[in-house]
């Protein structure tokens, strides 16, 4: 029946709240996530959600890193690879490298 859920199972699972009644209990069923109050359904949200939002943020720290290179170019170098780290395939910043 597939009730019972490992502990691992129920923690690598994101804490969501339901937009409808507030419960936080919920139950997976077939890529939905069914609240257990008032069973409204729930797509789980796809890995890459979260990963677009930190991608945006990733986007200013490499501007931010970019600005750094500029402004202190004795230490271009290591917020160069700073970005690379971050963003491997980043053009502009192989010119800091050199
Ligand atoms: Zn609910």
């Amino acid at each position: 029946m597939g009730e019972k859920r490992g502990l691992e199972e129920i923690t690598k699972m994101k804490p969501m709240i339901c937009e409808r009644c507030g419960g936080v209990d919920f139950k997976d069923v077939d890529g939905y996530r069914i609240c257990q109050y008032c069973n409204t359904n729930y797509r789980i949200t796809p890995e890459d959600l979260p990963a677009k939002t930190s991608t945006i943020a990733l986007q200013d720290d490499i501007r931010l890193l970019l600005q750094k290179c500029k402004d202190d170019p004795a230490n271009a170098r290591r917020y160069a690879s700073l970005i690379l780290d971050i963003d491997p395939s980043n053009s502009e910043v192989k010119k800091y490298l050199k």
